[in-house]
C-alpha cells in the first residue's frame, strides 16, 4: 500500500504549542514535496527527512508531546532524546551526517547508512526546510540574469541554454530559464521526473528525440521566444552529440546528481533500471562507470566553453569527479557562487524563505504586497516577487523565497510576526533559509571556492553559525555535513524561526535572524572582501577589525 503524503491546513494544533506544531508541519511538508517520500528521500538522491520510518514516527511523537521548555535532540535523522531546557532554547537541535575528516568518504557513508548508523540530511531535507523546486528557483533565475547582464546586454531572448537534471532542485531550471526569456533544453534520464516537472508547471514540453528537441529550441531561438523542452536521455551522450553537430549553446550547465556516483548520477553505459539494480551490491562498478561518463559529459562542457558558450558548474561536484577522472581543465569551468553570487553573499544577501503554516496561499500574497511596498528600490526583490507571483506555482505549504540581506530579513520577519498577532495573516509563518548562505556553509568546490584569503576549507564558520543561532534562540538549529558523494566535501548550518505572533517570537527573530546575517557579513569581511567590510562598518554589525 502506498502512503499518502500531505500537508496540514488550518490552525488547529496537534502539539502543545505553535512552535512544535510548526516543526511538525515543516516535516510533513518536506515529504509532501519530496522526490521519493516513501523512502523519506526529499532531494539530491539521498537527502532524507529522517533516518528511517521508526525515527520519523519518533520525531512526530516527540513534537506532539514535548513542552515548550524542552529541546529535542536529533542525530542523523534519529531522535535520541528530549531534554529540559527553557522556553528560549531551540525546540530542536540536530547534527546530521558529520563524520571525522579522515573517515569522511563516500564508501564509509554507504556502509554506515546500510547499517542504519547515519543518514544524510542534504542541506534542507533533514532539517525540514525544503520548499520544493521553487526553493532554488530564484538562485537559478539570478544566475541567468547575471549572465544576461554580463554577456548578452541584459537580455536572453533568442538565447539557448543547455542543461541536464530535472530532479528536486534541477527541476527549477526550465522555469527559471523561461522566466529569464531563454530557450532552455533540459536532458533528464528519468521519465518520471520529466512528467513531474510538467505536471507542476515547471516544464512546458517534452521532445521525443534530440532532433525534435533541437528543432523546437532552434525555432524558438529564431523567433526569440521563451520555451522549455525536456528530453529523456543521458546527458553524457547528448552533450557530446550536440557538440559534434556543431551547435554551440549560449549557456551550458548541469544539475544532474553528479555529486553521488552511485545513487545520483546515471552513467551512459547503463539504462536507468540497470544503474538502479547495481546500487546495492555493485557500488564499485557504478562509481567507476559514473566517473568515466562524467569525464565525457564535462569534456563536452569544456569544449562548449572553448567555443564561446558561458559554462558554469551549478553546485553538483561534476568538475571534481571529472578532474579525478583525468579532465585536467575541468576547473576552467567556474562555479556559480564565485562567478555570480559572491558580491551578494558579501552583504549576506541570500536565499531567505517563509512558509505559510496554515496552508493559506493568501498569507503569501499579503507578505508579497508588504515586500513590494516596503522595499520598492530593491530591484532584486521587487522584480522577483512580481515574476514569482505570476509564474511560480506553490508546492506543498505555500511559500516564497527571496534574496534578502542583513537587516531586511529581520525587518520582514518582525513585520510578519506583527501581522500574525493582529490577525492580518491566517496563521503563523516559519522563516528559514538555504544552507548555501553567507555564513552558513564551508564547501571548497561550491560555496567557498577561491576565497580571497584561501580559507575555502575551514569549517569553523558554519559551526559558529549554529552556535550563535542556538544562543540567539532560533527554534531549530542544525549542523550538516556531506553524505554520499558529498562526504568530506562540506559542512553547513541551518536555522528555522517561527513567527507565531508572540512577543517571544519577536525576540527570537530579532536575535537569531540578525545574528545569522551578521555572521555572514563577518565571514566575508574576515576573508578580505571590500563589500563585506563596507557592509559591516555601515551597518555596525559588531565586526572586530584586526587586519
Ligand atoms: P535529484 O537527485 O533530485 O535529481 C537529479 C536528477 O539528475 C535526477 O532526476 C536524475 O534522474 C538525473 N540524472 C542523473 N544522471 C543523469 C544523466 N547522466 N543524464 C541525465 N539525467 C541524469 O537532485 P537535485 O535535488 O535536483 O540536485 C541536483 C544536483 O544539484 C545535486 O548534486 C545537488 O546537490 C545540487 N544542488 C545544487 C544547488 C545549488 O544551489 N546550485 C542546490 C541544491 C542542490
Amino acid at each position: 500500500m502506498t502512503k499518502k503524503f500531505d500537508v496540514t491546513s488550518g490552525t488547529e494544533l496537534r502539539c502543545k504549542g505553535w512552535r512544535q506544531e510548526a516543526l511538525l508541519r515543516l516535516l510533513e511538508n518536506v515529504l509532501a514535496v519530496g522526490e521519493d517520500p516513501e523512502n523519506l528521500v526529499v532531494y539530491a538522491a539521498l537527502g532524507k527527512a529522517a533516518r528511517d520510518w521508526a525515527s520519523h514516527d519518533g520525531i512526530v511523537h516527540a513534537l506532539k508531546t514535548m513542552e515548550e521548555d524542552e529541546s529535542l535532540i536529533v542525530q542523523s535523522g534519529k531522535p535520541v532524546g528530549i531534554m529540559k531546557t527553557h522556553k528560549n532554547a531551540p525546540l530542536c537541535i540536530m547534527a546530521n551526517c558529520n563524520i571525522i575528516g579522515q573517515w569522511a568518504k563516500a564508501e564509509n557513508f554507504y556502509e554506515w547508512e546500510k547499517e542504519n548508523l547515519i543518514c544524510w540530511g542534504g542541506l534542507t531535507a533533514g532539517d525540514w526546510q525544503y520548499i520544493g523546486s521553487q526553493g532554488v528557483i530564484q538562485g537559478t533565475y539570478e544566475i541567468f540574469s547575471r549572465i544576461a547582464e554580463r554577456n548578452f546586454n541584459g537580455d536572453l531572448h533568442g538565447r539557448f541554454i543547455l542543461t541536464a537534471g530535472l530532479g528536486g532542485m534541477g527541476g527549477a531550471q526550465p522555469l527559471a530559464g523561461t522566466m529569464a526569456n531563454a530557450a532552455i533544453l533540459a536532458i533528464e534520464i528519468d521519465p518520471v521526473r520529466i512528467a513531474k516537472r510538467m505536471e507542476i508547471g515547471f516544464l512546458q514540453h517534452q521532445a521525443e528525440s534530440l532532433d525534435e528537441a533541437l528543432e523546437m529550441i532552434q525555432s524558438a531561438v529564431a523567433k526569440k521566444e521563451a520555451i522549455s523542452v525536456g528530453l529523456c536521455a543521458n546527458a553524457a551522450e547528448v552533450y557530446p552529440e550536440i557538440l559534434r553537430r556543431g551547435i554551440i549553446p549560449d549557456i551550458v550547465t548541469d544539475q544532474t546528481s553528479a555529486h553521488d556516483l552511485v545513487y545520483g548520477y546515471v552513467p551512459h553505459t547503463r539504462t536507468l533500471d540497470e544503474a538502479r539494480s547495481l546500487r546495492e551490491d555493485h557500488k564499485d562498478i557504478l562509481m567507476h562507470e559514473s566517473r568515466e561518463s562524467i569525464v565525457e559529459h564535462v569534456k563536452a562542457m569544456v569544449a562548449f566553453q572553448k567555443q564561446g558558450a558561458v559554462v558554469f558548474d551549478n553546485g553538483n561536484l561534476i568538475r571534481t569527479h571529472a578532474k579525478e577522472g583525468g579532465v585536467e581543465d575541468a576547473f576552467d569551468i567556474p562555479v556559480f557562487t564565485e562567478a555570480f553570487l559572491r558580491p551578494l553573499f558579501c552583504r549576506a544577501i541570500g536565499p531567505y524563505r517563509w512558509i505559510a503554516l496554515s496552508n493559506d496561499p493568501n498569507d503569501i500574497a499579503v507578505i508579497d504586497e508588504f515586500l513590494l511596498e516596503r522595499f520598492p528600490d530593491n530591484k532584486i526583490v521587487t522584480n522577483w516577487v512580481k515574476l514569482a507571483r505570476e509564474h511560480v506555482p506553490f508546492e506543498g505549504l505555500p511559500a516564497r523565497i527571496a534574496w534578502l540581506g542583513h537587516g531586511e530579513r529581520t525587518e520582514l520577519a518582525l513585520a510578519v510576526n506583527e501581522m500574525v498577532k493582529t490577525g492580518k495573516l491566517s496563521g503563523p509563518i516559519a522563516f528559514t533559509r538555504d544552507h548555501l548562505d553567507a555564513g552558513a556553509m564551508a564547501h571548497p568546490n561550491i560555496m567557498t571556492e577561491n576565497l580571497k584569503d584561501g580559507s575555502d576549507a575551514i569549517a569553523d564558520w558554519p559551526l559558529l553559525n549554529a552556535m550563535i543561532s542556538c544562543s540567539s534562540m532560533a527554534d531549530l538549529v542544525a549542523i550538516h555535513s556531506g553524505g554520499g558523494g558529498y562526504a568530506g566535501y562540506m559542512t553547513s548550518a541551518g536555522i528555522t524561526v517561527v513567527a507565531d505572533g508572540t512577543d517571544d517570537a519577536a525576540q527570537r527573530i530579532q536575535h537569531s535572524i540578525t545574528n545569522d546575517t551578521s555572521l555572514g557579513v563577518m565571514r566575508y569581511a574576515d576573508a578580505g572582501y571590500d563589500d563585506a567590510q563596507d557592509e559591516a562598518r555601515s551597518k555596525k554589525i559588531g565586526w572586530i577589525e584586526t587586519q
